[in-house]
């Protein structure tokens, strides 16, 4: 079984949703997280294609830490993330630093980080840069996610594109809180370092590691790409499951 933990639907796909879960098949992927970016995507969006799919689709939330930074008035996002866990049913939270406007480790960022934990929910974030979109990069370095689970040791925070070039590994193995998403960063570096990943699963833990691509519509070769790297790392039966899907049916409480 595979669950891939960081897929999107994008607003000009919102009626496409068969055809994004005929990408999953196409990649064999069984189960995917979808996760919106507020406030330019909604959460009642992403609670109708779980009701849709709820065998295939888990649905994260997204709300705006900082409504000063998009000049968008919201509502205190801790409430707004427990209406969309206790109310919509969904089972995580995404937040962005690049495309929402804060930095990583903002200590303002602790009341909602301790509302997810009150909640039992992960914290997916964004790391690392933005493909060429907008946003600063120096706002989600991976060094951040430590100052952050440090500043909120009960919040599981899942660090999105950990890059397997970087400390992730070792801000994973020592921080007991901290889970690296593959999506990305590890395809783009298995074609130039083919051993990089499976170092990287032996210095964070396989029981650290979350499979993840990126995926949306149109893309299925992001989940093809991680799948290969997969085959090519030499891994135990044992440790592939893991990180295909044992470790995010742990967090998600599947
Ligand atoms: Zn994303």
């Amino acid at each position: 079984m595979i669950i891939d933990f960081h897929t999107h639907i994008w607003n000009t796909q919102l009626e496409k949703v068969d055809e994004f879960v005929a990408g999953l098949d196409e990649g064999g992927v069984d189960m995917a997280v979808v996760a919106p970016i507020a406030p330019y995507m909604s959460n009642a969006d992403v609670a109708r294609h779980v009701e849709k799919y709820p065998d295939r689709i888990i649905g994260f939330a997204s709300v705006v830490p900082f409504s000063e930074t998009t000049g968008i008035p919201r509502l205190d996002p801790a409430d707004e993330l427990r209406h969309a866990v206790e109310e919509m049913g969904l089972k995580g939270l995404k937040i962005h630093p690049l495309i929402q406007g804060f930095k990583m480790n903002d200590p303002g960022l602790a009341p909602l980080m301790h509302a997810a934990a009150e909640l039992e929910i992960p914290v997916l974030f964004h790391t690392g840069p933005n493909l060429g979109r907008a946003g600063r990069t120096s706002n989600a370095l991976i060094e951040m996610v430590e100052d952050l689970a440090l500043m909120c040791p009960d919040t599981i925070i899942v660090a999105g594109h950990a890059d397997p070039l970087s400390v992730a590994g070792y801000i994973a193995a020592s921080n007991p809180n901290v889970y690296l998403e593959t999506s990305i960063s590890w395809p783009h570096r298995h074609e130039v370092i083919p051993k990089l990943a499976a170092q990287t699963i032996r210095t964070a833990g396989a029981d650290k590691i979350l499979y993840g691509t990126d995926y949306s519509i149109g893309r299925v070769h992001r989940i093809h790409s991680m799948n290969q790297l997969l085959d090519e790392s030499d891994l135990t039966a044992e440790d592939r499951v893991k990180i295909e899907s044992e470790n995010a049916k742990r967090l998600l409480k599947l």
